[in-house]
C-alpha cells in the first residue's frame, strides 16, 4: 500500500531539518543557523496575556480574529503610516508563514506564476507549489545592494504571472529596499496588473531609513497583500501570531479557507499581540542590541580574509557573507565551518540559486558567542 501521496514522494530536506541534525553532533556548537531571537518576550506582554487568560479569553475568537486586536492593528497603521485600514481588511493568522500560505491559496489559479524576490525565506517556493502555483526566482545581487531590478523583473514576466512576493528588510540578505526600488515595484505591478505580496515581518529592523510599506504607494492599495508577524518585531516566535492586510473581498476568501484549516488563532496569543501593540516602546532596547551585534560582527567579518559583507548593514539580524574568494560552494563552506569550527551557518544556496557564494548567519546569540564563532572560523585555512 502506498500511504504517501504521489505529490510527496520526493521529499527534499529542509534547511531547518538539517539544523536539528547538526545541533546533536557537537556539544560546543555555536548555532547561527536559525532566525529565532534569543530574548524572552517582554514581561508586559506575558503578564497581561496571562491576566487576560484568567479573565476568560480562553475560547475560540471571532473567525477573523479578536476584534480588539483588529482595532489595534488598524490604529497601528493609522499612527505609523497614516493609512486608514478598514476592519474588514484585516485577518489574524498564526504567524507570517500561515499568512503567506493563506494568501497564495486565495489568489492562485492552477499553474499561475509567482515571481519571488531571491534570495528568499526558504519556504516561499514550496508554499507557492502547495497552492498549485509555479515559483519563479527573481535574482537580486550584492553589486546593487540586493535591490530588485526592473529589467530582471521584465525579463521574467509571462501571461501567467499573477503575483510578486517581496520581503524588505530581507531575510537572508539583511538589505532594505530603497524608496526608488519600492516605487519601481509599484509602477511595475500596476503596469502588469500584478498582486504584490509584501512580507513585512522585519519592519522594526530597518536601521537606516524608516520603513515604508508598499501598500502606501499610489495604486497599491487594491493590489497589495501585506503579511505582518509579531514573531520578530516583538520577539514572539513561539506565540505564532501574525496578520494579513488585504482587500476585503480577499479577506472573505481567506477566512473561508482558514475556517476549514485551523478555525481560529489561539486566543491568548491574540491577547498577547494586543499588549505588544499597546506597548511598542519595549522594542527599543532589543532593536538596539541587534543593530550593534550586526554592525560589530560585520567589522570582524570584513577584517577576515576571503569573506566580506556589505556595510553599513541595513536591516534584520542576518548577515549574508560573501565567501566566493574561497573558491568553494556555499554548501562546502558551511560543512567545513560546521566540522572544523563547530559553528552552524546556512549555505546561501538554500535561499535560492543566486544565494550561491554566500553563507547566512543569524546574530541571535550573544556578542561574545558571535565573536568566538568568527575567531574559530578565522583559524580555518580557507579564511587565513
Ligand atoms: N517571512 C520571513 C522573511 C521570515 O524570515 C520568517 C521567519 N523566519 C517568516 C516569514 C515566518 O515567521 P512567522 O511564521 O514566525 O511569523
Amino acid at each position: 500500500m502506498k500511504i504517501v501521496s504521489a505529490r510527496y514522494k520526493e521529499l527534499r530536506a529542509t534547511a531547518m531539518g538539517e539544523v536539528n541534525d547538526a545541533l546533536r553532533t557537537f556539544p560546543d556548537i555555536i548555532n547561527l543557523g536559525l532566525g529565532d531571537p534569543d530574548f524572552i518576550t517582554d514581561d508586559v506582554i506575558i503578564n497581561n496575556a496571562c491576566l487576560d487568560a484568567k479573565a476568560g479569553h480562553t475560547r475560540y475568537t471571532d473567525y477573523r480574529g479578536d476584534p480588539e486586536l483588529r482595532k489595534e492593528i488598524s490604529g497601528f497603521y493609522e499612527n505609523e503610516y497614516n493609512l486608514a485600514i478598514g476592519d474588514d481588511e484585516i485577518f489574524i493568522t498564526t504567524g507570517g508563514c500561515h499568512a503567506m500560505y493563506l494568501a497564495l491559496e486565495a489568489i492562485l489559479n492552477d499553474g499561475d506564476e509567482v515571481l519571488v524576490q531571491s534570495p528568499c525565506f526558504t519556504p516561499y517556493p514550496d508554499q507557492v507549489r502547495l497552492a498549485r502555483g509555479v515559483p519563479i526566482e527573481v535574482p537580486t545581487y550584492e553589486e546593487n545592494r540586493f535591490q530588485l531590478r526592473e529589467d530582471v523583473l521584465a525579463g521574467l514576466i509571462t501571461e501567467k504571472t499573477r503575483a510578486l512576493i517581496i520581503n524588505t528588510p530581507n531575510n537572508p540578505t539583511g538589505s532594505c529596499f530603497s524608496l526608488d526600488t519600492l516605487q519601481m515595484i509599484a509602477r511595475f505591478a500596476n503596469d502588469h496588473d500584478l498582486i504584490v505580496i509584501a512580507d513585512d515581518i522585519y519592519t522594526s529592523y530597518s536601521y537606516e531609513n524608516p520603513f515604508v510599506p508598499i501598500i502606501s504607494l499610489p495604486g497599491m492599495r487594491e493590489r497589495t497583500i501585506t503579511i505582518n508577524s509579531f514573531s520578530k518585531n516583538f520577539i514572539m516566535t513561539g506565540w505564532r501570531i501574525g496578520n494579513i492586510v488585504a482587500p476585503a473581498e480577499l479577506v472573505r476568501v481567506i477566512q473561508h479557507i482558514n475556517e476549514n484549516v485551523v478555525f481560529t488563532v489561539p486566543s491568548i496569543s491574540q491577547r498577547a499581540a494586543i499588549h505588544a501593540l499597546r506597548n511598542r516602546q519595549i522594542q527599543d532596547s532589543v532593536l538596539e542590541t541587534y543593530k550593534n551585534r550586526t554592525s560589530q560582527l560585520a567589522k570582524q567579518i570584513n577584517s577576515t580574509p576571503n569573506m566580506s559583507v556589505i556595510t553599513p548593514h541595513m536591516g534584520t539580524f542576518y548577515l549574508f557573507i560573501n565567501i566566493r574568494k574561497t573558491g568553494l560552494s556555499s554548501n562546502e563552506v558551511s560543512k567545513r565551518i560546521l566540522n572544523e569550527a563547530h559553528v552552524l551557518v546556512l549555505p546561501g544556496v538554500d535561499f535560492g540559486k543566486c544565494g550561491e557564494g554566500y553563507i547566512r548567519v543569524s546574530c541571535t546569540v550573544s556578542q561574545d558567542n558571535l565573536t568566538e564563532a568568527f575567531e574559530r572560523i578565522g583559524y580555518m585555512d580557507i579564511f587565513s
